[in-house]
């Protein structure tokens, strides 16, 4: 029978979590029976929302949720072949037995490399695609910032309002990352929010006000923005990276919904499901003719999954966060 690790969280983190939160555990996996697979994951994917869930959703001794693309090396069910490569959330597992549920085959175009199936053409990039263009409901040339801009996330939905001839101010923590999205993704403006004081250099970014704040941070960036935002803007609120450790986020400026008429309104990627077949074939387009660029931090090494989870809330990833586990 194969051997396989897992990676289970142990103890409820307090505040940012530590490497002890964590354990490598190994597990024995059965030989795939009747209408059942062995799947060997090739690349993971470590996400901020995974933070929020180890506070309950996530159970203690469990393989850590998650999800990947994983390649079929024994085959027993009748829709699946050796080969094949899928889609799961079957969690931080090297190898697992399948029954094919909440499995998707993945048929990658062979001009891109697979991992941009774990972003750009992934769940990050249709959540930057919906959150956008449906719950932003952005319009050509209008003006837009986004935070965490240079991250999976907020440096395609930057990029699809560049492709909207919007002007786009993107927030980022490192002078790296403002290079690269000053210099090769072309923003119009880019705040070093660790080097300059947010507010004041927002103001001084978008003369012509905001009308998307594409919101990816809360507490402070969320005060920046709010006064900054035009009558009848739009919030799409993607995420709040900064309150996921636990720390209390203030928010002053709320009164700036009332007079500018502002919407503010969270979404989920799945609800942008029926949007796929669009997003799709807008996005291999974009990433072909290299009107999307993108960036991966890839951590080699299935053990190092804990590392990549603490290493997004220290911004050590520019672009997507990655574990690679086999090729
Ligand atoms: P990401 O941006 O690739 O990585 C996280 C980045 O967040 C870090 O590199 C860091 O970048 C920034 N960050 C971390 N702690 C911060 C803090 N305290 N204040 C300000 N910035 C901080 O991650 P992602 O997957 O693209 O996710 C981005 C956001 O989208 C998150 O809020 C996430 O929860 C949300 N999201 C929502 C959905 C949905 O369905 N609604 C789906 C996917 C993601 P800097 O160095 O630039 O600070």
């Amino acid at each position: 029978m194969p051997h396989s690790r897992q990676i289970h969280l142990t103890r409820r983190p307090q505040g940012l979590p530590v490497h002890d939160d964590f354990a490598l555990v190994d597990a024995v996996v059965p030989d795939a029976g009747d209408g059942e697979m062995l799947v060997q994951a090739l690349i993971m994917s470590v996400d901020p929302y995974m933070r929020p869930r180890l506070d309950a959703d996530q159970a203690l001794g469990e393989p850590l949720l998650g999800g990947g693309i994983g390649r079929i090396v024994q085959s027993r069910h009748p829709d699946f072949t050796v080969g094949d490569l899928v889609r799961h959330g079957s969690g931080f597992r090297e190898m697992f037995v399948s029954d094919g549920k909440g499995l998707t085959k993945l048929h990658p175009d062979p001009e891109l490399p697979l991992t941009v199936y774990m972003h750009a053409l992934g769940g990050t990039g249709l959540t930057a695609y919906g959150g956008l263009l449906e719950t932003g409901a952005l319009k050509e040339g209008e003006q837009v910032f986004v935070s965490t801009a240079a991250g999976a996330v907020g440096s395609v939905a930057a990029q699809i309002a560049k492709i909207k001839d919007c002007y786009v101010v993107g927030s980022t923590g490192s002078a790296e990352k403002a290079a690269w999205l000053r210099d090769e993704v072309g923003l119009d403006a880019v705040i070093d929010y660790k080097a300059a004081p947010l507010a004041e250099a927002l103001a001084a970014a978008t003369p012509n006000g905001i009308d998307v704040y594409f919101e990816n941070v809360g507490g402070a960036h969320l005060d920046a923005a709010l006064p900054r935002m035009n009558v009848r803007g739009r919030v799409p609120v993607c995420g709040t990276i900064s309150s996921y450790n636990g720390t209390p986020q203030a928010v002053y400026g709320l009164f700036n919904l009332i007079y500018k008429r502002v919407r503010m309104e969270g979404f989920v990627a799945t609800d942008f499901a029926p949007l796929s077949g669009a997003f799709m074939r807008d996005m291999t387009g974009w990433l072909k003719d290299g009107r999307i660029k993108y960036q991966e931090t890839v951590l080699d090494g299935f053990e190092r999954a804990p590392e990549g989870l603490i290493g997004l809330f220290e911004g050590r990833n520019i672009g997507k966060m990655l574990i690679r586990i086999s090729d």
